[in-house]
């Protein structure tokens, strides 16, 4: 770029002063959600509306600089912040914050990409309507952001992913320019689908600024149960008992470890962690009912009977109340945490086909044992979506014990390597939810196959020939 001041003043022109930030502390939209990766803006621009990213983008495009579309910031592959090299802009969505409309008869609520998740599921609810998305960052990630990483969450079994929640885009291409598909349709065969291709895009091939996306029924009655199971391949039994006992009730089923249930209860004394003395895994179910809880409760309550005489369930609890349930919940969400607490470690998002994740597990985790005596599974995840956070901790005694980084160091991309070989083996995917990012950029090369990266680098070439949108993620720099 020639003159970074001409450029600013663009950028200062397109959305106002006060919107593009390039001094004092800029560290929330500079470093990751984990911290681990601390970059440095050109600039951070806040536009307000589709009309100033549309002015952001065309300047940039102009100067040739490259930009990073940001939303919560809450993404875990590193793809929402700025490289090192003080030459990237940070656009930051989060100004587009309103719901343009709900239309109660198409059941669709539309709204902008700065809307954070959990005041979206607020107001849907305000109208009568379910809006399923739901996430452990919901208080604070975007719905572009759910957008631009396809993200999950603990609904998919029922409803989809954000993907499959969505029905219309609106967006501003790489080169400014404003595409209006925001219709809100159910069946629109026109040829190519360029809704789905900006969804998961990560921001590498332009900015999502509003979406129409589905609204259900907000179901009479909610039970959750948690379950101790002997072994995963019961916890998988279950699941299919469950699928047949609750049809479209069932909108989640959880699968923890005993030892990610542990640190639950290792760092957080206060609370009740049922069963994790003895069981080796937990589910944790949830069915949701559109006539009545007394319903809901007998269907469930058959379901449980069922799974004990089929053995797959040793003992089960099911929530009296919604604090109950608040509480069940609770325990799976503080896994993340806990397992933070006990130090650093390596994180896996992968997913299997359901069928054959127990065989997955025996396998890889005797692979790491062999390896590393004593490493520690932090095994937990979305069981109904074929999806599991495989993480790996230090051994508890050894050079590693107090070393999380050390262990980090020495051994990350080993594991990885292991993991993901692993994961192909049982044709599965290296990235279920959070994405590829920078973190997994270099990686996707060896898991994906040729014909599909070179179809992946056509699109990319198309629709952003200049490679300014979120460079380098995604597709890795040849
Ligand atoms: P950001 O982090 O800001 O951005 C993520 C990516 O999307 C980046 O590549 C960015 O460039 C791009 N992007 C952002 N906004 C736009 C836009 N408007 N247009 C185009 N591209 C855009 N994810 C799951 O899928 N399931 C989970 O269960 C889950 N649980 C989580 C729990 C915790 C505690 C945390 C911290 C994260 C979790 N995540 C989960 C990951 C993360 O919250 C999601 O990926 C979320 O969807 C990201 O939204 P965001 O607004 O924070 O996006």
């Amino acid at each position: 770029m020639n003159d970074r001041h001409a450029f600013l003043d663009s950028l200062r022109a397109a959305v106002g002063a006060p919107h593009v930030l390039t001094e004092g502390d800029l560290s929330a939209w500079e470093q990751d959600w984990r911290k681990r990766v601390h970059g440095k803006a050109l600039a951070v621009v806040r536009p307000g509306n589709t009309a100033e990213v549309a002015a952001v983008v065309k300047a940039c495009a102009a100067a040739g600089v490259s930009l990073v579309p940001q939303g919560g910031n809450t993404g875990l592959v590193v793809g929402s912040t700025p490289d090192t090299s003080g030459t990237q802009v940070v656009l930051s969505l989060t100004r587009l914050s309103a719901v343009r409309a709900i239309d109660s008869a198409n059941l669709t609520i539309t709204m902008e990409a700065g809307c954070i998740l959990q005041s979206v599921q607020e107001q849907a609810e305000k109208a009568g309507f379910l809006f399923p998305l739901s996430l452990a960052a919901e208080g604070s990630c975007t719905i572009g952001g759910n957008l631009g990483t396809n993200a999950g969450g603990t609904q998919v079994v029922r409803y989809g992913n954000a993907r499959e929640l969505c029905l219309g885009l609106e967006v501003v291409n790489a080169q400014g320019e404003v595409w209006h598909g925001l219709t809100g349709l159910r069946k629109d065969n026109t040829g190519y689908d360029l809704r789905d291709l900006f969804i998961g895009s990560e921001g590498t091939l332009g900015v999502i600024t509003a979406a129409t996306m589905k609204l259900y029924p907000l179901p009479a009655a909610t039970l959750t149960a948690f379950a101790a199971v002997p072994s995963l391949a019961q916890a998988v039994a279950l699941l299919g008992l469950a699928h047949r006992h609750l049809g479209a009730g069932l909108t989640g089923f959880e699968v923890m470890g005993q030892f990610a249930l542990g640190l639950v209860a290792r760092h957080y004394p206060q609370m009740r962690v049922p069963f994790y003395e003895t069981a080796p895994y937990c589910v944790l179910l949830e069915n949701s009912d559109s006539e009545s809880e007394a319903h809901a409760r007998e269907r469930f309550e058959a379901l449980l009977e069922t799974a004990m005489e089929h053995g797959c369930v040793a003992d089960a609890v099911v929530a009296e109340n919604l604090t109950q349930a608040h509480q069940l919940w609770h325990i799976r969400e503080s896994i993340p945490l806990a397992q933070a607490e006990e130090g650093l470690n390596i994180k896996h998002d992968i997913s299997i086909p359901v069928s054959r994740i127990p065989a997955f597990c025996e396998a890889t985790d005797a692979l790491l044992q062999r390896e590393i005596l004593g490493v520690r599974l932090v095994n937990f995840g979305h069981l109904g979506d074929g999806n599991l956070h495989y993480n790996v901790q230090a051994p508890a005694t050894g050079d590693y014990a107090n070393d999380g980084a050390g262990f980090l160091r020495e051994w990350e991309d080993r594991i990885n390597t292991l993991v993901y070989d692993s994961v192909k083996v049982f044709d599965g995917s290296i990235s279920a939810e959070h994405g590829v990012g920078d973190l997994k950029a270099a990686k996707l090369s060896d898991y994906k196959s040729p014909v599909a990266l070179h179809m992946m680098r056509a699109i990319k070439q198309a629709l952003d020939p200049q490679n300014i949108m979120n460079p380098g993620r995604v597709l890795a720099a040849r």
